[in-house]
Protein backbone atom coordinates (compact mmCIF):
# COMPACT_ATOMS: atom_id res chain seq x y z
CA UNK A 1 0.00 0.00 0.00
CA UNK A 2 1.25 3.46 -0.57
CA UNK A 3 1.26 6.44 2.00
CA UNK A 4 -1.60 8.22 0.26
CA UNK A 5 -3.89 5.31 0.36
CA UNK A 6 -6.70 6.18 2.99
CA UNK A 7 -7.01 4.21 5.99
CA UNK A 8 -10.44 2.96 6.24
CA UNK A 9 -10.16 0.65 9.68
CA UNK A 10 -6.82 0.62 11.83
CA UNK A 11 -6.80 -2.62 14.36
CA UNK A 12 -3.79 -1.75 17.12
CA UNK A 13 -2.41 -4.55 18.85
CA UNK A 14 -5.79 -6.12 19.09
CA UNK A 15 -5.31 -9.24 21.95
CA UNK A 16 -8.69 -11.36 22.88
CA UNK A 17 -8.46 -13.73 25.79
CA UNK A 18 -11.68 -15.91 27.40
CA UNK A 19 -10.87 -18.11 30.50
CA UNK A 20 -9.87 -21.75 29.87
CA UNK A 21 -10.13 -24.85 32.43
CA UNK A 22 -7.07 -25.09 34.95
CA UNK A 23 -6.73 -21.01 35.73
CA UNK A 24 -5.17 -20.72 32.38
CA UNK A 25 -5.75 -17.70 29.47
CA UNK A 26 -7.03 -18.56 25.73
CA UNK A 27 -5.51 -15.73 23.74
CA UNK A 28 -7.60 -16.56 21.08
CA UNK A 29 -6.14 -12.93 18.79
CA UNK A 30 -2.42 -11.81 20.40
CA UNK A 31 -1.54 -8.38 19.11
CA UNK A 32 -3.24 -8.01 16.49
CA UNK A 33 -2.25 -4.33 13.98
CA UNK A 34 -4.22 -4.72 10.79
CA UNK A 35 -5.20 -1.83 8.21
CA UNK A 36 -7.96 -1.63 5.67
CA UNK A 37 -7.62 0.66 2.66
CA UNK A 38 -10.34 2.50 0.85
CA UNK A 39 -10.58 0.20 -2.42
CA UNK A 40 -8.37 -2.30 -1.16
CA UNK A 41 -9.01 -5.87 0.01
CA UNK A 42 -7.38 -7.22 2.84
CA UNK A 43 -7.00 -11.19 2.70
CA UNK A 44 -7.39 -12.94 6.05
CA UNK A 45 -6.24 -16.28 6.00
CA UNK A 46 -5.49 -19.42 8.08
CA UNK A 47 -6.94 -23.04 9.19
CA UNK A 48 -10.44 -23.38 11.35
CA UNK A 49 -10.06 -22.26 14.97
CA UNK A 50 -7.18 -19.40 14.29
CA UNK A 51 -9.33 -16.30 15.60
CA UNK A 52 -10.06 -14.92 12.22
CA UNK A 53 -14.00 -15.24 13.53
CA UNK A 54 -13.25 -13.42 16.46
CA UNK A 55 -10.85 -11.13 14.77
CA UNK A 56 -13.40 -10.00 12.70
CA UNK A 57 -16.30 -9.68 15.35
CA UNK A 58 -13.83 -7.31 17.04
CA UNK A 59 -13.57 -5.28 14.03
CA UNK A 60 -17.25 -5.09 13.51
CA UNK A 61 -18.07 -3.92 17.16
CA UNK A 62 -19.91 -6.82 18.04
CA UNK A 63 -17.39 -7.48 20.52
CA UNK A 64 -14.84 -5.88 23.08
CA UNK A 65 -11.19 -6.71 22.47
CA UNK A 66 -9.02 -7.43 26.02
CA UNK A 67 -6.58 -4.79 24.99
CA UNK A 68 -5.86 -2.53 21.87
CA UNK A 69 -8.28 -0.08 19.98
CA UNK A 70 -9.65 -0.42 16.96
CA UNK A 71 -9.40 3.32 14.71
CA UNK A 72 -12.43 4.04 12.49
CA UNK A 73 -11.10 6.75 10.58
CA UNK A 74 -8.44 7.76 13.73
CA UNK A 75 -11.87 7.68 16.02
CA UNK A 76 -11.18 4.53 18.73
CA UNK A 77 -14.55 3.18 18.62
CA UNK A 78 -13.87 0.16 20.90
CA UNK A 79 -15.84 2.94 23.54
CA UNK A 80 -18.52 3.72 21.66
CA UNK A 81 -21.83 2.73 23.66
CA UNK A 82 -25.46 2.73 22.66
CA UNK A 83 -26.86 4.85 19.64
CA UNK A 84 -23.14 6.00 18.77
CA UNK A 85 -22.15 2.09 18.44
CA UNK A 86 -25.31 1.76 16.63
CA UNK A 87 -24.84 4.48 13.82
CA UNK A 88 -21.00 3.31 13.87
CA UNK A 89 -22.28 -0.42 12.59
CA UNK A 90 -23.67 1.15 9.02
CA UNK A 91 -20.22 1.76 8.09
CA UNK A 92 -18.79 -1.74 8.55
CA UNK A 93 -21.15 -4.45 6.81
CA UNK A 94 -20.50 -8.28 6.26
CA UNK A 95 -21.47 -10.96 3.68
CA UNK A 96 -21.63 -14.28 5.89
CA UNK A 97 -20.49 -17.97 4.24
CA UNK A 98 -24.07 -19.26 4.51
CA UNK A 99 -27.12 -16.52 3.16
CA UNK A 100 -29.43 -18.90 3.84
CA UNK A 101 -28.84 -19.13 7.61
CA UNK A 102 -28.28 -15.38 7.91
CA UNK A 103 -31.89 -14.81 6.02
CA UNK A 104 -35.59 -15.60 7.80
CA UNK A 105 -37.41 -17.70 5.49
CA UNK A 106 -40.15 -16.07 6.06
CA UNK A 107 -38.93 -12.51 4.42
CA UNK A 108 -39.10 -11.75 0.63
CA UNK A 109 -36.13 -10.37 -1.03
CA UNK A 110 -37.32 -6.96 -0.69
CA UNK A 111 -37.98 -7.08 2.98
CA UNK A 112 -34.19 -8.77 3.19
CA UNK A 113 -32.40 -6.02 1.65
CA UNK A 114 -34.40 -3.19 2.96
CA UNK A 115 -34.45 -4.29 6.90
CA UNK A 116 -31.05 -2.20 7.39
CA UNK A 117 -32.59 1.23 5.69
CA UNK A 118 -35.72 0.99 7.38
CA UNK A 119 -34.19 -0.36 10.90
CA UNK A 120 -31.58 3.39 10.50
CA UNK A 121 -34.93 5.11 8.97
CA UNK A 122 -33.09 5.93 5.66
CA UNK A 123 -36.27 4.84 3.76
CA UNK A 124 -39.33 5.27 3.96
CA UNK A 125 -41.84 1.95 3.84
CA UNK A 126 -43.15 2.49 0.46
CA UNK A 127 -40.04 3.34 -1.26
CA UNK A 128 -39.27 -0.25 -0.31
CA UNK A 129 -39.74 -2.16 -3.40
CA UNK A 130 -38.11 0.52 -6.21
CA UNK A 131 -35.22 0.43 -3.38
CA UNK A 132 -35.11 -3.21 -3.68
CA UNK A 133 -35.19 -3.23 -7.48
CA UNK A 134 -32.29 -0.93 -7.42
CA UNK A 135 -30.15 -2.94 -5.14
CA UNK A 136 -30.83 -6.25 -7.20
CA UNK A 137 -30.05 -4.48 -9.91
CA UNK A 138 -26.72 -3.65 -8.55
CA UNK A 139 -25.80 -7.34 -7.91
CA UNK A 140 -27.28 -8.24 -11.82
CA UNK A 141 -30.13 -10.11 -10.48
CA UNK A 142 -33.68 -9.34 -12.20
CA UNK A 143 -36.09 -6.67 -10.33
CA UNK A 144 -38.79 -9.38 -9.98
CA UNK A 145 -36.86 -11.31 -7.64
CA UNK A 146 -38.16 -8.83 -5.22
CA UNK A 147 -41.13 -11.11 -4.82
CA UNK A 148 -39.15 -14.09 -3.87
CA UNK A 149 -37.98 -16.37 -1.16
CA UNK A 150 -34.54 -17.70 -0.42
CA UNK A 151 -35.34 -21.15 -0.70
CA UNK A 152 -36.58 -19.92 -4.34
CA UNK A 153 -33.27 -19.25 -5.26
CA UNK A 154 -29.72 -20.85 -5.88
CA UNK A 155 -26.86 -20.52 -3.69
CA UNK A 156 -24.83 -17.88 -6.04
CA UNK A 157 -28.15 -15.55 -6.24
CA UNK A 158 -28.50 -15.56 -2.41
CA UNK A 159 -25.25 -14.28 -2.04
CA UNK A 160 -25.61 -12.13 -4.52
CA UNK A 161 -29.20 -10.52 -1.88
CA UNK A 162 -26.74 -11.20 0.93
CA UNK A 163 -24.10 -8.35 -0.95
CA UNK A 164 -27.21 -6.21 -1.74
CA UNK A 165 -27.88 -6.12 1.76
CA UNK A 166 -24.25 -6.15 3.34
CA UNK A 167 -24.23 -2.33 0.69
CA UNK A 168 -27.82 -1.28 1.05
CA UNK A 169 -26.33 1.26 3.61
CA UNK A 170 -23.44 2.41 1.59
CA UNK A 171 -20.40 0.37 4.25
CA UNK A 172 -16.94 1.71 3.97
CA UNK A 173 -15.48 -1.70 4.65
CA UNK A 174 -17.18 -5.05 3.85
CA UNK A 175 -16.66 -7.95 5.73
CA UNK A 176 -16.42 -11.19 3.75
CA UNK A 177 -16.75 -14.24 6.08
CA UNK A 178 -15.96 -17.14 3.75
CA UNK A 179 -18.37 -15.47 1.01
CA UNK A 180 -18.13 -17.72 -1.65
CA UNK A 181 -16.54 -21.32 0.16
CA UNK A 182 -20.33 -22.71 0.19
CA UNK A 183 -20.66 -21.68 -3.25
CA UNK A 184 -19.96 -24.16 -6.73
CA UNK A 185 -16.51 -23.51 -8.23
CA UNK A 186 -17.97 -21.22 -11.64
CA UNK A 187 -20.86 -19.42 -9.15
CA UNK A 188 -17.57 -18.58 -6.87
CA UNK A 189 -16.08 -16.45 -9.73
CA UNK A 190 -18.98 -14.80 -11.21
CA UNK A 191 -19.68 -13.51 -7.09
CA UNK A 192 -16.05 -12.22 -7.02
CA UNK A 193 -16.24 -10.74 -10.50
CA UNK A 194 -19.07 -8.67 -9.01
CA UNK A 195 -17.21 -8.00 -5.67
CA UNK A 196 -14.48 -6.71 -7.72
CA UNK A 197 -16.40 -4.39 -9.71
CA UNK A 198 -18.32 -3.25 -6.82
CA UNK A 199 -15.38 -2.45 -5.06
CA UNK A 200 -13.99 -0.50 -8.19
CA UNK A 201 -17.58 2.00 -8.59
CA UNK A 202 -17.36 2.45 -4.30
CA UNK A 203 -14.57 1.99 -3.36
CA UNK A 204 -15.56 -0.24 -0.76
CA UNK A 205 -12.34 -1.85 1.46
CA UNK A 206 -12.86 -5.60 1.72
CA UNK A 207 -11.87 -7.74 4.48
CA UNK A 208 -11.58 -11.03 2.67
CA UNK A 209 -11.41 -13.56 4.89
CA UNK A 210 -11.12 -17.55 3.80
CA UNK A 211 -9.57 -20.84 4.13
CA UNK A 212 -8.75 -20.37 0.55
CA UNK A 213 -5.43 -19.58 -0.06
CA UNK A 214 -5.15 -19.62 -3.84
CA UNK A 215 -8.41 -17.61 -3.66
CA UNK A 216 -6.49 -14.95 -1.10
CA UNK A 217 -3.89 -14.63 -3.69
CA UNK A 218 -6.36 -13.94 -6.77
CA UNK A 219 -8.51 -11.25 -5.05
CA UNK A 220 -6.32 -9.90 -2.36
CA UNK A 221 -4.37 -6.27 -2.71
CA UNK A 222 -2.70 -7.75 0.78
CA UNK A 223 -2.69 -10.82 2.70
CA UNK A 224 -2.63 -11.20 6.69
CA UNK A 225 -1.99 -15.20 7.58
CA UNK A 226 -2.88 -16.38 10.88
CA UNK A 227 -1.80 -18.90 12.77
CA UNK A 228 -3.45 -20.11 16.49
CA UNK A 229 -4.38 -16.45 17.36
CA UNK A 230 -0.82 -14.73 15.55
CA UNK A 231 -0.49 -13.11 12.29
CA UNK A 232 2.32 -14.49 11.41
CA UNK A 233 2.90 -13.11 7.92
CA UNK A 234 1.50 -9.70 6.11
CA UNK A 235 2.83 -9.48 2.11
CA UNK A 236 1.22 -8.97 -1.02
CA UNK A 237 -1.37 -11.11 -2.11
CA UNK A 238 0.15 -12.10 -5.11
CA UNK A 239 3.07 -13.03 -3.23
CA UNK A 240 1.49 -15.79 -1.47
CA UNK A 241 2.15 -18.33 -4.04
CA UNK A 242 5.85 -18.06 -4.71
CA UNK A 243 7.36 -15.68 -2.28
CA UNK A 244 6.09 -16.43 1.39
CA UNK A 245 8.57 -16.66 4.03
CA UNK A 246 7.13 -18.09 7.27
CA UNK A 247 6.89 -21.65 6.88
CA UNK A 248 2.98 -21.82 7.97
CA UNK A 249 2.39 -19.79 5.21
CA UNK A 250 4.73 -22.32 2.87
CA UNK A 251 2.62 -25.01 4.34
CA UNK A 252 0.00 -23.23 3.41
CA UNK A 253 0.84 -22.41 -0.27
CA UNK A 254 2.37 -25.96 -0.78
CA UNK A 255 -1.35 -27.68 0.22
CA UNK A 256 -3.37 -25.60 -2.36
CA UNK A 257 -4.63 -27.81 -5.08
CA UNK A 258 -3.34 -26.94 -8.91
CA UNK A 259 -3.32 -29.35 -11.96
CA UNK A 260 0.08 -30.27 -11.46
CA UNK A 261 -0.84 -32.10 -8.05
CA UNK A 262 -0.84 -35.95 -8.17
CA UNK A 263 -2.31 -37.68 -5.34
CA UNK A 264 -2.11 -41.61 -6.84
CA UNK A 265 1.98 -41.03 -6.17
CA UNK A 266 0.71 -39.06 -2.75
CA UNK A 267 3.49 -40.38 0.24
CA UNK A 268 3.16 -38.62 3.52
CA UNK A 269 6.33 -36.42 4.88
CA UNK A 270 4.63 -33.82 7.19
CA UNK A 271 4.07 -34.42 10.47
CA UNK A 272 0.75 -32.72 11.08
CA UNK A 273 0.71 -31.82 14.91
CA UNK A 274 -2.86 -30.25 15.79
CA UNK A 275 -2.58 -26.03 16.75
CA UNK A 276 -4.85 -26.56 19.63
CA UNK A 277 -2.23 -26.58 22.46
CA UNK A 278 -0.05 -23.99 20.54
CA UNK A 279 -1.83 -20.94 22.00
CA UNK A 280 -0.69 -21.76 25.35
CA UNK A 281 3.47 -22.69 24.39
CA UNK A 282 6.20 -20.50 25.46
CA UNK A 283 7.74 -19.58 22.09
CA UNK A 284 6.76 -19.63 18.38
CA UNK A 285 3.06 -21.19 18.50
CA UNK A 286 4.23 -23.08 15.16
CA UNK A 287 7.13 -24.37 16.36
CA UNK A 288 5.70 -27.91 17.13
CA UNK A 289 5.00 -28.11 13.48
CA UNK A 290 7.44 -26.55 12.00
CA UNK A 291 10.73 -28.91 10.77
CA UNK A 292 12.97 -26.07 10.86
CA UNK A 293 12.43 -25.06 14.51
CA UNK A 294 15.51 -24.22 16.60
CA UNK A 295 16.21 -23.68 20.41
CA UNK A 296 14.95 -20.01 20.32
CA UNK A 297 12.02 -20.99 18.83
CA UNK A 298 10.79 -22.75 21.60
CA UNK A 299 11.51 -19.95 24.22
CA UNK A 300 11.23 -16.74 22.37
CA UNK A 301 7.80 -15.34 20.79
CA UNK A 302 8.96 -14.15 17.60
CA UNK A 303 7.86 -10.58 16.71
CA UNK A 304 6.24 -9.26 13.13
CA UNK A 305 9.61 -7.80 11.24
CA UNK A 306 9.34 -6.11 8.19
CA UNK A 307 11.35 -7.96 5.43
CA UNK A 308 10.88 -5.96 2.93
CA UNK A 309 8.54 -3.33 1.41
CA UNK A 310 5.21 -4.41 2.84
CA UNK A 311 6.41 -7.75 3.74
CA UNK A 312 6.57 -8.65 7.53
CA UNK A 313 7.08 -11.74 8.62
CA UNK A 314 7.23 -13.18 12.54
CA UNK A 315 10.10 -15.99 12.39
CA UNK A 316 13.21 -16.15 13.63
CA UNK A 317 14.64 -17.21 10.71
CA UNK A 318 14.27 -13.77 9.59
S1 LIG B 1 10.13 -19.09 14.61
FE1 LIG B 1 11.09 -21.09 14.50
S2 LIG B 1 9.43 -22.57 14.84
FE2 LIG B 1 8.52 -20.62 14.35
S3 LIG B 1 8.18 -20.71 12.18
FE3 LIG B 1 10.14 -19.71 12.46
S4 LIG B 1 11.64 -21.34 12.38
FE4 LIG B 1 9.65 -22.31 12.64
Amino acid sequence: MSETDEVILEARHITKTYPAPNHRILKVNNDISLKFYRGKTLGIIGESGCGKSTLMRVLMALERPTEGQILYRGQDVTKLKGEKLRCHRQKIQMVFQDPSAAFSPRMRVMDIVCEPLLNFKRIRKRDKEETARRLLQMVELPGDFVWRYPHNMSGGERQRVGIARALALEPELVICDEATSSLDVSVQKTVMELLARLQKEKQIAYGFVSHDIALVQAAAHQAAVMYSGNVVEILPGEKLGGSCLHPYTEELADSAFDFKKDFRNFSPVVKRDSADDAVFLPGCPFQNRCSRCMEICRKKRPELKTVEREHQVACHLY
